[in-house]
């Protein structure tokens, strides 16, 4: 890598730049330790690859089994062009295209759909519980949305995984996604002795930016990927934070 390059690329300093220079960097066999199968929960497409597109890559050239669950097809209703099955498969066809794009072989990395509606999870907790612990095994290393992400989805998929987590003595991960925009850096709510970071080098951040140039907007959830991206969404791209 092109060190020069790679740090032109990196936000100034200042603001929640600070804070996360005081987080430890991720220790990827200490969070997902060799062996082990790395589950990603999306509450909707796409979120997997904000919240982690780089960790899936590092994990993949690491040869760790990896398992997406894409919990909802996504918020936005179906175009009077579109059926709502023809929705769903758009939606699907954009998240391969995404992860092709990351560059995770797809017989590494395994997709299931939870066709749960979206923008409803909260209400649907058991059903997801139900669901969840059909998939789930003692030793998968769980990635979640984080419980106290300030989305209703975000959230209610963070309960329900810490449920299975512990009926099945699995391990959790939370990821912050929306939190990145709602919160500032002192907010007292941030779990930040819990945080641990990925800096993306240039060529993740490059595959990464590819993944999410691929996701057309009507299988997002909004705002979970806004092109107009502000310091914190330039942040969520170059590093990655996980709760432990
Ligand atoms: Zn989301």
């Amino acid at each position: 890598m092109d060190a020069k390059t790679a740090s032109e690329m990196q936000p100034r300093l200042g603001g929640p730049c600070r804070q996360l220079a005081l987080i430890e960097d991720v220790n990827i066999d200490a969070l997902v330790p060799p062996g082990r199968r790395a589950v990603i929960l999306a509450a909707h497409p796409g979120d997997e690859v904000l919240a982690c597109g780089g960790l899936l890559q590092l994990l993949s050239h690491r040869g760790h089994a990896l398992q997406l669950i894409s919990i909802t097809d996504g918020q936005a209703a179906p175009s009077r062009q579109s059926s709502p099955e023809g929705h769903s498969v758009a939606c699907a066809m954009e998240s391969t295209d995404s992860l092709r794009r990351l560059g995770i072989p797809l017989v590494q990395l395994k997709t299931i759909r939870g066709r749960f509606q979206a923008g409803d999870i909260e209400n649907q907790e058991n059903a997801l519980l139900d669901f969840l612990m059909r998939h789930l095994r003692p030793n998968d290393v769980v990635f979640s949305p984080w419980r106290s992400d300030g989305s209703a989805d975000h959230e209610a998929v963070g309960r329900v995984a810490q449920s299975c987590t512990v009926l099945l003595g699995a391990q959790q991960v939370e990821m912050p996604l929306n939190a990145w925009r709602g919160t500032s850096v002192d907010d007292p709510r941030i779990p930040w002795w819990r945080a641990r970071k990925l800096a993306l080098d240039i060529t993740a951040l490059a595959r990464k930016r590819h993944a999410m140039n691929s996701q057309a907007s009507h299988c997002l959830a909004p705002k979970t990927v806004d092109r107009n991206t502000n310091e914190r969404e330039q942040l969520q791209l170059h590093w990655e934070l996980f709760f432990v």
